[in-house]
């Protein structure tokens, strides 16, 4: 059993996951804690449930999910897991975050690539990697059949879908990312999106108004 945790941090409402094991073992997915304050929550978080970080995954590299990389790689000695196709992101972050008005920490010095060949595993925590582009390249969904979830970064959201007018956006593509990969999964599967809240593939099949036809 997966317990999935939700943080939003930073003024971009960035949905920080925690995954955990029941034996405490966690991946934090797109740790998005900014200020000193959010980056304190963070960790009494892990503190107060006793939880042990051996990953951090980015759904994507844009500046607003990766705030946090730095401070936990470094907190956690981790190296920050992402697509290799978003490595222009992980370049331009600083610069991205002084146009956002913030000052952004140095990505970590190491990052790990990973893809849709490679299963990610934590304790008992078990995760296909899904590529998904069309909102940035190197955007993946990070799927677990046995828990019918996917946590799905900016790729599809509750009643919307990614924005495409940002570097490497591409409506078309991000359409069908979604239609060929997210929409195959059965409509019970839960969604947790990047922003906002969660819902489900079925919810968005039949309701979402960016993916009618
Ligand atoms: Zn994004
Ligand atoms: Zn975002």
């Amino acid at each position: 059993m997966v317990a999935i945790d939700i943080l939003v941090f930073s003024g971009f409402g960035v949905n920080t996951y925690i995954l955990s094991d029941e034996n405490g073992d966690c991946i934090i997915v797109d740790p998005a804690c900014h200020s000193k304050k959010e980056k304190q929550e963070l960790i009494d978080f892990i503190e107060k449930d006793e939880l042990t970080p051996l990953k951090i995954i980015n759904t994507h590299t844009h500046v607003d999910h990766i705030l946090g990389n730095r401070f936990l790689a470094d907190k956690y000695n981790l190296v920050p897991e992402s697509h290799k196709n978003g490595q222009l992101f992980l370049e331009i972050a600083v610069e991205m975050g002084y146009r956002f008005g913030m000052v952004v920490d140095d990505p970590p010095k190491k990052v790990k690539f990973i893809d849709e060949k490679n299963k990610i595993k934590a304790g008992n925590i078990e995760l296909e990697v899904l590529y998904t582009p069309g909102h940035a390249d190197g955007s993946i969904c990070l799927l677990s059949r046995d828990e019918k979830f996917v946590i799905a970064g900016d790729v599809l959201f509750n009643g919307s879908i990614g924005r495409t007018d940002l570097l490497t956006g591409n409506m078309e593509v991000l359409r069908d990312s979604i239609k060929t990969k997210l929409f195959t999964l059965p409509d019970d599967f839960i969604v947790y999106p990047g922003h906002g809240p969660e819902t489900t593939i079925g919810s968005e099949k039949l309701n979402n108004p960016f993916l009618k036809d």
